[in-house]
């Protein structure tokens, strides 16, 4: 089965513009599409590679790319693929690549951009880089669903304000993205750095160094969409993408940016947003949140969390009682870990270090189970014959032991 990046259109005025590509993929083609608030977008067709390629390594065996396209992310793509092919091989195989390379100039004049939603990561990136970061980059269609209107609004007016108090111009890019390629992979295990990348190139026009905030950090790295093996390999010749911030944990980069009053004004962390909150209070990334301002004694005074927090949660669903697969919990034990060492070497917040070390007791205990669990399942996978073997030497040396030191039998 073949898959084919089309040419790209471009259509703009002096505000905004609109780029869009046919993609096809199993046989069926998709019309991707970016809308974003400003004129000065890339004509070429990196970004749809960007979007069109984890798809694809799932399901064909030719990649067609109908126009020229970066030497650069041409090369990478190679490694890419290997990448997944080995972090995930019952899912992502080769492919044949077809594409003609071309060395990209890049403009003049250009400057450094971060992808920004208001979260944690991309606070501490934002304020770490904050004489570097000349603007900020918002993405509708990632993290909120394209339909719902009211809390995009809701993002987008908390985004604006906090990019306007920090003196950075805001880029919001519109996109299709998901809906054309979610069915193929998975947004946080394999499609999110390459997503992110896309609107990366798209702007390459505007912005030589693009930052990606990590998620976790270099302690903790598992396979994951945005990785700091990973997002740099979709940079071309003219934009570099750079994945920030694996040198710290998340409780870290709270306590970095927790003072910052934009911060207290704007930070987003939810992913559930139940009923249209902008931070539920109640899922476990805002409860792990909380319960991370709350040890750097900052959590009052964010007001963006309006409820106070529940330590029986803390103990409870930290402990892993409720499931939430979007979460890293390696990243979060560890998040939790230092929280836990700082308030144990202050003595402040005695009930919260109680209810973390509960809930770090519980998570521990399952890691054990999980644990033996997995090792028992890899030893009846792998390890029989191992075993086997083992156990037949150690017969064979008892038996010849017994022989040894058998009696002798006098006639
Ligand atoms: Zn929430």
């Amino acid at each position: 089965m073949h898959a084919v990046v089309g040419s790209p259109v471009v259509i703009r005025d002096n505000k905004f513009a609109v780029v869009t590509a046919p993609i096809t993929i199993d046989g069926r083609t998709r019309e991707l599409y970016f809308k974003a608030s400003t004129p000065f977008v890339s004509e070429g067709i990196e970004p749809f590679v960007a979007a069109a390629f984890l798809p694809a390594l799932t399901i064909a065996s030719r990649f067609a790319v109908e126009a020229p396209m970066s030497a650069r992310l041409l090369r990478n793509l190679q490694r890419i693929t290997e990448l997944f092919v080995c972090w995930e091989p019952e899912r992502f195989h080769s492919v044949e690549i077809d594409a003609t390379p071309a060395e990209r100039t890049a403009h003049s004049g250009r400057t450094t951009a971060g992808f920004f939603s208001g979260g944690v990561d991309s606070f501490y990136t934002l304020l770490k880089h904050r004489d570097e970061i000349t603007h900020l980059i918002f993405v509708t269609g990632f993290d909120i669903r394209l339909d719902d209107e009211r809390l995009q609004a809701d993002v987008l007016t908390a985004v604006r304000a906090a990019a306007a108090e920090l003196g950075k111009p805001l880029i919001v890019v519109e996109t299709n993205l998901r809906q054309c390629f979610d069915s193929f992979v998975s947004w946080p295990d394999h499609y999110c750095g390459a997503a992110i990348a896309s609107v990366a190139l798209l702007l390459s026009p505007l912005f030589h160094t693009v930052y990606v905030a990590a998620s976790a950090g270099y302690k903790v790295l598992v396979p994951f969409g945005s990785h700091p093996l990973l997002d740099p390999l979709w940079s071309t010749e003219a934009v570099q993408i750079i994945h920030d911030g694996c040198e710290a944990s998340r409780f870290q980069k709270v306590g970095a940016i927790a003072q910052s009053e934009v911060v207290r004004k704007t930070l987003r962390v939810c992913w559930h947003n139940t009923d249209g909150a902008y931070n539920c209070g109640s899922c476990l990334k805002c409860l792990h949140t909380m319960a991370l301002l709350r040890a750097v004694g900052a959590l009052e005074s964010v007001r963006t969390f309006d409820r106070p927090l529940p330590l029986r949660s803390v103990a409870w669903e930290f402990g892993g009682h409720v499931i939430d697969p979007a979460v890293p919990s390696r990243n979060f034990v560890l998040s939790m870990e230092h929280a836990a060492d700082h308030l144990a070497a202050s003595g402040r917040d005695p009930a919260l270090l109680k209810a973390l070390r509960n809930g770090l007791a519980a998570k521990y205990e399952r890691g054990m189970w999980a644990f033996a669990k997995g090792a028992r399942q890899r030893i009846k996978t792998y390890g029989q014959s191992m075993l086997q073997n083992r156990m037949r030497r150690r017969v064979a040396a008892q038996g010849c032991s017994s022989k040894n030191h058998a009696p002798t039998e006098v006639s």
